[in-house]
């Protein structure tokens, strides 16, 4: 029996070893890893500048808390300010609780209660953060949730002009929906949610775990598109060392002080040090630009390999994080994929999705387009 909760539908297949966008099962087999630890190893597995800042970082010091000054988070948030609409930054550890910081800002700062969400959101497992998520599964069975939350349907522009009241503390949401589907937010829709907030009096706060950190081709998803008042951050933040951040506008700085928000590892020196060899390599010259060409290249390849494919609904998504979505359940499919040496991800019933290294090579979206394309191209069984 096993002496762990079971809160995972785990997959029979255990690693031993990886490096770039190769993984190694206890057999030894080979995997083209395009899950990529859920969009966290976005630059491959045991990335070289970020392997080297934490050895080097193991040397001298690991962790002394936030009652200390901290030289390397500063320099880490400010590569973040720098490079965003941000003026401020505070760390923690994952997705969740970056977003837990979020929403306690947005109603510390605005005083007012509710926040709008919407419908199949993931913002992660805590108790607002769950609230926040437009998932019935994710909530059921846990009672009322704090704050309250309206959840509107996404993509979905004359709902948020509907929207009427003084009470709202923030919209919330994801520019493109990763778990629930890899649904790119529309431009319209995008913008109408700006003008909510403006409308409404609330702050918007863009959930950058998963699009983050040059996922999408650029630092962050929202950029061109949204003018947020907070961003949270997580998953590919530090290349597989837990680490989150929420950002925000200066206007939102004395709202949280001394004594309003902690947390004790949050922006500890290895967390720190990861952060800066990952934005320092995504910052690099030409880096995001390689991830744009790279992202528009797997999708071409992969409409060529499916094109006219009877079962194909769509290829969506942006940048190095892509939806096939499948005109039946995909979870066999999938099953598959990873028996031909491939490893991707569900999202939602329907959806096969894409989180590959944002800086792997040609040759790797092609062998991966090839054997996506070897699986669905194969009559499935309950295709007849
Ligand atoms: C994964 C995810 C989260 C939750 O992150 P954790 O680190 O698991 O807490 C929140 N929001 C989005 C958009 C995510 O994809």
């Amino acid at each position: 029996m096993s002496s762990l909760f079971p809160t995972y539908a785990r997959w029979d297949l255990t690693i031993e070893e990886a490096e770039g966008a190769w993984v190694k099962d206890a057999n030894g087999k080979e995997y083209l890893d395009f899950v990529s630890g859920i969009a966290v190893c976005s630059l491959g597995h045991r990335f070289g500048p970020v392997q080297k800042a934490l050895s080097e970082q193991l040397e001298k010091v690991w962790h002394v808390s936030n009652l200390f000054g901290n030289q390397l988070q500063e320099e880490a948030a400010s590569l973040l300010t720098k490079n965003s609409f941000a003026d401020a930054v505070f760390f923690c550890n994952s997705g969740a609780e970056a977003n837990e910081a979020a929403i306690k800002l947005a109603k510390k700062h605005t005083g007012k209660g509710t926040v709008v969400t919407f419908k199949q959101s993931f913002h992660g497992r805590t108790f607002a953060a769950m609230g926040a998520t437009g998932q019935e599964k994710v909530r059921s069975g846990f009672g009322e949730m704090l704050p309250s939350f309206e959840y509107l349907p996404y993509n979905d522009e004359e709902a948020l002009m509907e929207l009427q009241g003084d009470h709202y503390a923030a919209i919330m949401l994801e520019v493109v929906q990763g778990e629930g589907g890899v649904i790119p937010g529309t431009a319209a829709f995008l913008k109408r949610v700006g003008e909510a907030c403006k409308r409404l009096g609330c702050l918007l706060i863009v959930d950058e775990v998963q699009t983050g950190i040059g996922r999408t081709g650029t630092l962050f998803a929202h950029e061109g598109l949204l003018s947020p008042d907070i961003a949270t951050s997580a998953k590919g933040l530090g290349n597989g060392f837990p680490v989150g951040a929420m950002l925000g506008t200066k206007e939102l700085i004395s709202s949280f002080q001394a004594g309003s928000h902690g947390s004790t590892f949050g922006g500890n020196y290895l967390a720190m040090a990861a952060v800066k060899a990952v934005l320092e390599t995504v910052l690099g010259d030409g880096f995001l630009e390689k991830v744009r060409h790279m992202g528009e290249y797997l999708r071409r390849v992969l409409e060529k390999e499916l094109d006219g494919h009877p079962m194909l609904e769509e290829i969506r998504g942006r940048g190095m994080m892509i939806g096939i979505v499948w005109k039946e359940p995909a979870g066999e499919r999938i099953k598959e994929m990873r028996d031909n040496g491939l490893l991707v991800l569900p999202a939602g019933e329907h959806v096969i999705r894409l989180l590959p290294p944002i800086n792997c090579t040609e040759e790797e979206c092609r062998k991966a387009a090839s054997i996506i394309k070897k699986v669905l191209g194969t009559r499935s069984k309950t295709m007849v």
